[in-house]
Parts: structure tokens; C-alpha cells; sequence
């Protein structure tokens, strides 16, 4: 579970994220679409240099990887034959009070009491039973049917008042409710009036046999600091929630018993109502192609880069003529109706995938799979991830995909806790023998050495981009202090980036900006530098403002042109400028010339 400093550090750092332009909610001017995000113009370079550091270091370096890009629109053949249309799916709850929808295994377990209702009567008597009412009220009057909340109280007082029979007008609880018509109702038939007494009695005995009643059970969880006459309270207050939902006006309900519980998720960890039982949902995103809507014209958003890899197999190894081992590579949307997006970006409908589908002969499957997890695993340290916050968790027996003979996830300590970043997982031969049955066309491979022909077995490390993203941004996200102009100590808020990965590699300042020969040079250096990496020019405002506006998004360097860059006080300084760095602050001279060398070699 996060801590609340950890709920302000996320709070802080998403304020940020939107308000210098990396992540926007989408369609946000109506309202928000709900788990998917846009990248604004820092969050797409950001976003940009993860995906082509990944393509690089997968593709580009290797020798046995290729790349490939498929279509988001699946035919339902390749998800039947994955196991997708049958079993990709969540279990899901509901709250029996709200309706809100939860995901069931991301319930947290709780303890507490049980308070378990048995059903609830309304205490205002049903609108038929007022016909007795209104003839003792007003004789000449005919009952309506429906008889309002409002009516009910005004007949019934009014009855209270004309026959004299000194009732207290009933507190706004649905016990006092109760009572006051059952006692309306005795009073009434002991009238010395034959006919109010006769009609009294009709009443009293309707409402006592026919009363407006709620046969659902229901259970709520009072945790256990509450003390229990608190807890009872409470409780009660959720059930006549629950039985007004259900058309009761005056619930009042029927406490069945308490039982103490521990380690239950069978409650809305919000509001304590029990949540229903759980059941599939399956996640994917179904469409139709072309003009007619029904069977024949299903098609699937991709749930996963994966599959297309699987099903271009054959084609890939044809035209690459790779030899075992060797992976195919992808990057790119995927899709999932998931019940609760949350924690930002963190678990979105619409997301990218980094995936590589790493092909191999059975005997290997096992030593790939520990090679491609420390792969993994160096790849986020050269990003900027440091080892201490990766965690590897090897995913137990009953929790793996059955074909998977071990899996591994990669998981990342976020502010709101520890949270699988990546998925390594060996899936021995499945997917292809799926795909090779269901569409009845080989997918073999023939080992020439060996003469042997056979489906390869496969290990599969499965990044997030866009959980990977927020990684880096938690991970940056950094808070100390520093001067400002007049020398004040103030809270600085910067983004330690990785120089690899940050959207701007280096800001550039004149001085002055009212001073044409400062603001030449910077310009000349913008033109110098721009070549070779993302370059923001700035002349606004004080030079420590601009510095904290870079520091905020994660420049790593500054780069400022003085009077010293003019050859003004000593010509042996002419063409030189201060770099500062983002981290440390530190200054240091450097030659104009020298500028696009040193800083390709920092940002690596
Ligand atoms: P989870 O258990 O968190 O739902 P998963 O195990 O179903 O994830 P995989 O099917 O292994 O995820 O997908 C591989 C990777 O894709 C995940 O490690 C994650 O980085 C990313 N991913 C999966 N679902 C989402 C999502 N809803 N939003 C963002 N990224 C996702």
C-alpha cells in the first residue's frame, strides 16, 4: 500500500505532467475519456526516445533480432486460436451498493466485522392501506393509489390531528417511523367511534401484514477501529441505503448477525458494502470491418503486440533467413477494456507494447529466459532506473499461464507501490502450435545441421512503453534547493532524466536578450547544436528562471553566452560559454566549437 507522502509525490508529479505538456487527459474539453491519455510535446519526445533506445538496442545492435510492424485489427481467427476470445478476460465485482466495478484479484484483503442484513421493511405502509386513512381524514375523499412520501405524512397527521389521538409527529429515522403508524394504527381501533374504530382496524392490521418488504440479503464490513456501537450505526446506515435503492422510502432493517472476518475480499474496500461474485469479463476491444455489423464482420483490436509476430512467423523467417535462435521485435498499440483504469497511465485501455518474440529450440528455452531478464534489467539501469528499485518476481506455478514453463515480472517500486513494469516469460511452443493447428499451415522450422523439422519454443520479454514512461518520470522526479536571483534559498523542482532519454538534451540563453550580439551567438550555437540533438532556445526572463524552467522538464545542460562568449574582458575567453549542469548546478567554460562532441559523448 502507498503512503500519503507517496499520494502527494504522485499528485505532484501528474501537476506536473500536465502542466509543462507530457501527459494530457484525452478528450479532456468534454470531460475525459477514461483510461486513455495524450502525449503532449514533451511527453511524445520523451516517449519517442524510449521507444528508438529500445528499437536500437533490440534491433539495431543485434544480429539476431528483426523488426516488424502488424495491424491493430486482428482477425477473430488469430484470438480464437490464441486462447483470447475464450479466456482473455478479469474477474470482475460489482458493489452492491454503488455498482461500481472492480477488478476481484486487485481487491484488497481486509478485516472487521460482518454485519449481515436479512431484508428490510418499509415503514411507511403501502399506498393501498391509506384508503381507511382518508375516510377517517375526509369521508367525502377517495383514496388515491399512489400516495406520495409527502401525502402519506400529511394524511397520516392529519388523521392524528382530527381524531385527536395526540401522537408526536415522527422523527426522521425509519424506526420512529414505525412506530408512529403502528401506534396510529392501535389508537385508531380503540377509538370509541365504531366506524374510525373499524377503520382503524383494517388499517393496523394491513400495515402490520402487508408491509412493503426487501427479501435481499446484504453484508457490510465495518473495519475493526470502529467501536462497535459506531460500527453498528454505520453499518445500518449502508443497509438502508441498500434497501432504498431497492424502493424502500423507510428502511428498516433486519439485522441478521455479526461474525468477525479476516483476510476477506468479498467487500468494496471503499465503503465496506459486500461486492457480488465474481465473473469473467473478457478485455477485448470487439469492432466490426466493413459496411455490415454481425458475425461474419467481427474484428479485434490487439490486445497484445504478440500474436501478429506469431502468426508472420513463417513469412520472417523466409525473407530474413535467420537461423535459431532469433527474435522478432514490435512496438505498438495494444488494446484492453480494463475494469479500473488507474494510477494515471499506469493501467490504460490503450497502451504500446515493447515486444520481442524470441525464438529458440526446447533445450534453450529455459537458460534464454534467464538471459533475456538480466538483458531486460540492463536495459531500465541504462535508462536511468536504478537496480535498487527493480525487482524481479518469478511468478509461482499456480499463478502462470499453463503452457508457461516460468515467468518472470519485472516490477518497478512506483509511488503507489510495487507495480510489474515489464513481463519476461518463457512460453515454450504454444502459441505457434496454436496457430499451426488452427490454420492448418505448417509453421515449422527445419534445422538444416540436423535434418530436423519442429515448432521452435519461444521466450517472450514484454515491456509497457507507456508504464515504463511513467517510470522514468517517477523516477526523475526530484525536489532540493537553490539560490534564486537574489540569492534566496527556494524549493527547486527538477527531473533528473537520463540525458539518453530527455525530451530536451540542451537550452540555450543569452544574457541578455536586448542585446543583438549575445543573442547572435546563442542563435549560432542553437544552429550548431540542433543537428545533433532536441534544442530549446530561450531569452525570456531572469537567466535563473529560464535554468528552473529546463531543470522542470529534465534538460540536462544549459548552455549560456555572456559577455566573457564576446571576448569582452578577455579575448582568450572569446567563443567560449558556461554549460551548467541540470544536477549538480555546477558551471564550467567551454569552447563553442567543442559544445556538439562533449555533449553527444554525455548524453551517450
Ligand atoms: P497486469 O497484470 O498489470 O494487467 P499483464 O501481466 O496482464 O499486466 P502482460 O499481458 O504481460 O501484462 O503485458 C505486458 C506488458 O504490457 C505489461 O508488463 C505492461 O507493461 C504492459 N501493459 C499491460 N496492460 C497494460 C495496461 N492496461 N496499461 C498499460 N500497460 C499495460
Amino acid at each position: 500500500m502507498s503512503t500519503p507522502t507517496d499520494a502527494q509525490r504522485m499528485e505532484k508529479i501528474v501537476s506536473l505532467c500536465k502542466r509543462r505538456g507530457f501527459i494530457f487527459q484525452s478528450s479532456e474539453i468534454y470531460g475525459g475519456l477514461n483510461g486513455a491519455w495524450d502525449y503532449g510535446p514533451l511527453g511524445v519526445e520523451l516517449k519517442r526516445n524510449l521507444k528508438n533506445y529500445w528499437w536500437h538496442v533490440t534491433v539495431h545492435e543485434r544480429d539476431d533480432v528483426v523488426g516488424m510492424d502488424g495491424s491493430i485489427l486482428t482477425h477473430p481467427a488469430v484470438l480464437q486460436a490464441s486462447g483470447h476470445v475464450e479466456g482473455f478476460s478479469d474477474p470482475m465485482v460489482d458493489c452492491r451498493l454503488t455498482g461500481k466495478r472492480f477488478r476481484a484479484d486487485q481487491i484488497p484483503t481486509q478485516s472487521g466485522t460482518i454485519f449481515s442484513f436479512q431484508f428490510a421493511r418499509d415503514a411507511i405502509p403501502p399506498p393501498e392501506s391509506f384508503s381507511a386513512l382518508v375516510h377517517i381524514a375526509a369521508p367525502h375523499l377517495q383514496a388515491d393509489k399512489s400516495v406520495s412520501l409527502d401525502d402519506a405524512f400529511k394524511i397520516a397527521l392529519l388523521v392524528n390531528e382530527r381524531t385527536n389521538l395526540g401522537l408526536q409527529t415522527p422523527a426522521n429515522d425509519p424506526e420512529s417511523v414505525l412506530k408512529f403508524f403502528l401506534d396510529l394504527g392501535h389508537k385508531l381501533s380503540t377509538s370509541s367511534d365504531v366506524s374510525v374504530a373499524e377503520l382503524g382496524e383494517e388499517f393496523g392490521t394491513n400495515y402490520a401484514s402487508n408491509p412493503i418488504v426487501s427479501g435481499d440479503q446484504f453484508r457490510v464490513l465495518i473495519g475493526d477501529s470502529e467501536n462497535e456501537a459506531k460500527a453498528r450505526k454505520k453499518a445500518k446506515k449502508l443497509a438502508q441505503e441498500f434497501y432504498r435503492k431497492r424502493g424502500l422510502r423507510f428502511p428498516v432493517v433486519d439485522l441478521l448477525s455479526t461474525q468477525p472476518i479476516e483476510n476477506t475480499r468479498d467487500f468494496n474496500p471503499e465503503n465496506g458494502a459486500e461486492l457480488t461474485q465474481p465473473r469473467p469479463f473478457n478485455l477485448m476491444f470487439k469492432t466490426n470491418v466493413g459496411a455490415m455489423e454481425d458475425e461474419s464482420s467481427i474484428a479485434y483490436l490487439r490486445p497484445e503486440t504478440a500474436q501478429s509476430i506469431f502468426v508472420q512467423f513463417k513469412n520472417i523467417l523466409e525473407v530474413s533467413r535467420k537461423k535459431l535462435p532469433f527474435g522478432i521485435a514490435q512496438i505498438g498499440k495494444a488494446f484492453r477494456n480494463e475494469i479500473n483504469p488507474r494510477n494515471f497511465t499506469f493501467r490504460s485501455r490503450e497502451f504500446e507494447q515493447m515486444e520481442i518474440e524470441y525464438f529458440c529450440r526446447a533445450d534453450q528455452g529455459m537458460e534464454l529466459l534467464e538471459y533475456w531478464k538480466e538483458e531486460r534489467l540492463r536495459f531500465y539501469e541504462n535508462i536511468g532506473i536504478p537496480r535498487s528499485k527493480l525487482h524481479v518476481l518469478t511468478v509461482p506455478d499456480e499463478e502462470r499461464a499453463f503452457y508457461s514453463k516460468g515467468t518472470y515480472d519485472i516490477e518497478y517500486e512506483f509511488p503507489f507501490g510495487r507495480q510489474e513494469l515489464e513481463g519476461v516469460a518463457y512460453r515454450t511452443d504454444y502459441d505457434l502450435s496454436q496457430h499451426q493447428k488452427a490454420s492448418g499451415k505448417s509453421l515449422e522450422y527445419f534445422d538444416e545441421e540436423t535434418k530436423q523439422r519442429f515448432v521452435p519454443h519461444v521466450v517472450e520479454p514484454s515491456a509497457g512503453v507507456d508504464r515504463t514512461v511513467l517510470a522514468l518520470i517517477c523516477e526523475a522526479y526530484s525536489e532540493d534547493q537553490a539560490p534564486d536571483e537574489k540569492g534566496k534559498m527556494e524549493t527547486r523542482i527538477l527531473l533528473r532524466f537520463h540525458p539518453r532519454i530527455a525530451p530536451v538534451k540542451c537550452g540555450v540563453f543569452p544574457l541578455l536578450k536586448n542585446n543583438s550580439q549575445l543573442v547572435a551567438k546563442a542563435k549560432e550555437i542553437v544552429g550548431l547544436l540542433r543537428p545533433h540533438m532536441t534544442v530549446f532556445y530561450d531569452e525570456s526572463g531572469a537567466i535563473g528562471r529560464r535554468y528552473r524552467r529546463q531543470d522542470e522538464i529534465g534538460t540536462p545542460f544549459g548552455v549560456t553566452v555572456d559577455f566573457e562568449t564576446l571576448g569582452e574582458k578577455d579575448p582568450g575567453l572569446r567563443d567560449t560559454v558556461t554549460l551548467r549542469d541540470r544536477d549538480s548546478m555546477k558551471q564550467e567554460r567551454v569552447a563553442i566549437q567543442n559544445l556538439p562532441a562533449m555533449l553527444r559523448e554525455r548524453i551517450g
